[in-house]
């Protein structure tokens, strides 16, 4: 039977999800719109909108260079990359916040190219994200004799051989909403000897991520999208511990170096993941990006996710004649729904008049975010019903 309104706001009550009830208060939500897109964009914590002023009036504005040493914004990329590596099952001082993803993946590929300089090739994923390829691409320019080999999702672990440095791969495609299967692909790259990094920009706040127990070697993920850290937020990244003393980012700067207040001609690489860094970090940045991060410390990882799971459940049940491009299966799938239809844009268009917010992927992609921290199944019902009677 299809799902009712009434049935919709039960779900909302559900025990399972009950601890999750209040965040929804926190993030500035205009009237009138239901927005499935925090995906691409989070909304905006109340938390970032009082921490901004401090950093401001009681930060910069009062004590300004000494704001450094005395607010704490020397450790900020560290500290925030501890609070991540909660959420993506990392261990303390593997992960840092710092620069965008695109450059958080020249970062550790560099790093895992250098590692393996007898290999020459990476193996990517045809038709993920394409800022992924772009970088690949521009790393490998550097690199005389080095190629990219690009093959559907379901061929990159055979495809990994003795050539192979990386394997990279997106843990949850961004159109499509499938899911990696991060152990297998680690395995399958080291079993070749090469390493595993993986882009985690679609899954990190909503997808449970066990980052350490999957082997991967190298990570990076989004700050600005189910993390809620502002438009452009410092990106994270992750190295795993084991590869720390040897790696080296081939963006090496001067607060990566170990003292970079002694301004030594001679780069000494900092201990551990601060290597990563390259130049100053942007602390109006990240000091957003910790409010959005803290928020979902608050949050129970496992409610998340079984509220989203049942949010996609219910979004599913109330669109049968489209056709689905996600997986059914929430083991193979990340926390967006998406369909193909062929007046998508136009549909994404009337959606968006009616104040019905997800987007549209070219040429006839409909993707809609499920972010289980703030939306409900009340919402989900709205939306999908809408989009099932505009694209009758
Ligand atoms: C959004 C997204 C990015 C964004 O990269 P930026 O450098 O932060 O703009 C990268 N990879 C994937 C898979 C994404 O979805």
């Amino acid at each position: 039977m299809t799902p009712t309104l009434e049935d919709a706001r039960a779900l909302d009550k559900h025990a399972a999800w009950a601890g999750l009830s209040e965040f929804r208060a926190a993030f500035d939500l205009p009237q009138g719109v239901i927005y499935l897109d925090g995906n691409s964009l989070g909304p905006l914590p109340h938390a970032t909108r009082a921490r901004l002023a401090r950093v401001l009036d009681a930060e910069w504005g009062t004590r300004l260079i000494g704001g450094w040493t005395e607010c704490g914004w020397m450790e900020a990329p560290t500290r925030i990359g501890d609070l991540i590596a909660k959420l993506i099952g990392a261990a303390p001082g593997e992960v840092i916040a710092a620069d965008s993803t695109t450059l958080n993946l020249i970062k550790c590929a560099g790093a895992a190219l250098a590692s393996r300089p007898d290999r020459t090739r990476i193996v990517l994923e045809q038709g993920a994200f394409p800022t992924d390829r772009h970088a690949m691409e521009g790393l490998v320019a550097l690199h005389p004799g080095h190629e990219i080999v690009a093959v559907p999702a379901a061929r990159l672990a055979e495809t990994c051989d003795r050539r192979t440095a990386l394997l990279l791969a997106c843990d949850v495609h961004f159109t499509t909403g499938a899911r990696a299967d991060m152990a297998a692909l680690a395995r399958a790259a080291h079993a070749a000897g090469a390493l595993a990094l993986f882009d985690c920009s679609h899954s990190a706040g909503a997808v449970p991520l066990h980052l350490g127990a999957a082997g991967a070697d190298f990570a990076v993920g989004c700050g600005y999208k189910f993390l809620n850290g502002g438009p452009g937020a410092p990106a994270w990244l992750y190295v795993a511990r084991r590869h720390q003393e040897a790696a080296r980012s081939p963006l090496q700067g001067w607060m990566g170096h170990a003292r970079p207040f002694a301004f030594e001609d001679r780069y000494a690489p900092a201990p551990g993941i601060a290597r990563f860094q390259a130049g100053t970090p942007g602390i109006l940045g990240l000091s957003a990006l910790e409010e959005g991060v803290r928020l979902h410390g608050a949050a129970e990882p496992a409610a998340l996710w079984r509220k989203s799971a049942s949010l996609f459940d219910l979004f599913a049940a109330l669109t049968p004649g489209l056709e689905r491009l996600t997986p059914e299966d929430p083991a193979l799938r990340g926390s967006h729904i998406s369909f193909r239809h062929p007046r998508a844009a136009e549909l994404m268009a009337r959606l968006i008049a009616s104040g019905i917010v997800g987007d549209h992927r070219p040429p006839d992609v409909l993707r809609f975010g499920l972010t289980p921290l703030y939306t409900t199944h009340e919402e989900i019902w709205h939306a999908a019903t809408t989009l099932t009677a505009l694209a009758a």
